[in-house]
């Protein structure tokens, strides 16, 4: 059962030409189909950690065209029981969605510049924060922002999973990003919205909408995009999308910011091998207000319903803002201070080390400066890597640091102990461990890997074992 008027108006059958349908689709036959699609199985799809595996596995053979890390599946596994998930190897995320890599090196026409700083204003749970820090790499700075709080738990959890420590995990509104002006290079706006496209992975999603909801979320989405707009620097890139088909929250508020605001009307993805090559994979290739747009169509790819634009701020003279802090959170250590840190990490000679309460942080060089000076005016939950609290001149290392990429790989203060696929799921669960496996461990405290790959920290005093596992990344009920 489809929304009556969401089903009219895709099929054509009354006067809801308003939603846009009659534009979209040939004519009610293809409404048919994506109909039929929206009822079907929804595909499953990854995308890897390139900063965790040396290579794509040999088994991802059935590639996502537009994403180098990206892979379908044949069936969906029970992913909760796969360690490598935990441990930050890949993020299950839908297809479609992946596709905004495609659109940022578009534009960017090949890789990120070094040092750039992307906002991801609507982040969680994370699936695009981990993709641009992915694309950014250690030398970049993402800052991923989830206005409400539990999800911005969700978020920074998944941000420690994937462990590359070049995100900084915000909780604000998005007005409150309009005094860093033009601090950000891409701002990225994955907005809320009516959740057309969800209707066959999220059944639930078609009992929440209705027209009403749609203009609502038209009008939150273009509050939204006015609202972090000053953020964006002159020649930086907005990214707009969401997982809805509609017009109205799609190419008509594409069309509006091109109208309203500073956006250069060439496109940078609008050429005409970007054209082909989006013909090719099915995805729609349109233009609203000058701005290319693309639209995914569940009966035309493999993938859920999406719908992204690219723009770019015109030029203009830069006058980047801070705010004047309003507390101090990060305290740099000195060189003496950083020793207990240090030769935890394969790269100390790249990385600040700062201590924020009882925690110590590690920060890339270049993004330390600009994680204190946002975290002097917004509510930052998380950022770069949670090393531990030091105790006694040693450190006690945190979870997250278990699964950051740059972890030093020899001469740890921790033993190396590899553990079987059970063995990992009982640390996973918080489970004891047998007496078998407890006497494998070394004494004291010990880096669990399974597979090669770090799934967190026990510490071994004679005959028990002590987890280190935080509890929100336990696994319950499985
Ligand atoms: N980008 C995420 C990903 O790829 O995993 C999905 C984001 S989801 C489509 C939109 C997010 O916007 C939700 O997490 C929601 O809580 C948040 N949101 C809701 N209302 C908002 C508002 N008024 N301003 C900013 N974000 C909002």
């Amino acid at each position: 059962m489809f929304p009556p008027e969401f089903e009219k108006s895709v099929l054509r059958d009354n006067g809801h030409g308003g939603l846009g349908y009659a534009e979209l689709l040939t004519g009610p036959e293809e409404g048919v189909q994506l109909l039929a699609a929206l009822d079907g199985e929804a595909v499953t799809s990854v995308r890897f950690n390139p900063f965790k595996l040396a290579a794509m596995p040999a088994e991802a053979k059935d590639r996502v065209p537009w994403n180098r890390y990206g892979a379908y599946l044949a069936e969906r596994p029970v992913f909760t029981l796969d360690p490598a998930m935990h441990s930050g190897a890949y993020y299950v995320q839908e297809a479609s969605s992946q596709f905004v890599e495609w659109l940022l090196r578009a534009a960017f026409g090949g890789e990120l510049p070094a040092h750039t700083r992307i906002l991801d204003l609507c982040a969680a749970p994370g699936g695009k924060s981990t993709l641009y820090s992915t694309l950014a790499g250690p030398e970049g700075l993402v800052v991923a922002n989830e206005v409400i709080r539990a999800r911005a738990g969700v978020l920074a959890d998944n941000v420690r999973r994937w462990g590359v420590g070049n995100v900084a995990v915000t909780c604000n509104e998005p007005r409150d990003f309009a005094a860093y002006r033009h601090w950000f290079d891409v701002l990225a706006v994955d907005a809320p919205c009516s959740g057309e496209g969800m209707f066959r992975k999220n059944r639930e999603a078609r009992g929440e909408w209705s027209l009403a909801n749609v203009d609502m979320c038209a009008a939150r989405q273009r509050r939204i995009l006015a609202d972090a707009w000053d953020a964006l620097r002159p020649g930086g890139l907005l990214i707009y999308s969401t997982c809805t088909f509609n017009r109205r929250e799609n190419e008509d508020n594409v069309a509006w910011l091109a109208e309203n605001y500073a956006v250069d009307v060439g496109t940078p993805t609008a050429d005409s091998a970007a054209q082909k090559k989006c013909t090719e994979w099915g995805i729609e290739f349109g233009e609203a207000g000058g701005i290319a747009t693309f639209r995914f169509w569940p009966h035309r790819v493999r993938g859920e319903g999406f719908f992204a634009a690219v723009m770019r701020k015109a030029d203009g003279r830069i006058k980047r803002e801070t705010p004047r802090a309003r507390r101090e959170l990060l305290v740099e250590l000195n060189r003496a201070e950083s020793r207990p840190l240090a030769g935890w990490v394969a790269s100390p000679e790249a990385m600040k080390f700062a201590r924020a309460g009882d925690n110590c942080y590690g920060y890339y060089r270049p993004a330390y400066r600009d994680v204190a000076a946002l975290a002097g005016g917004l509510n930052v939950i998380y950022s770069g890597v949670c090393m531990g609290q030091i105790f006694g001149g040693k450190l006690r290392p945190d979870h997250a640091l278990a699964l950051f990429h740059d972890l030093a790989p020899t001469d740890l203060p921790a033993t190396a102990s590899a553990l079987t696929l059970e063995e990992a799921l009982d640390y996973l669960r918080k489970r004891d461990f047998g007496d078998a496996t407890r006497g494998r461990l070394a004494e004291g405290l010990n880096l669990l890997t399974y597979d090669g790959l770090p799934v967190g920290w026990t510490k071994r005093i004679g005959h028990r074992t002590n987890s280190m596992l935080p509890g929100s990344f336990r696994i319950v009920n499985l």
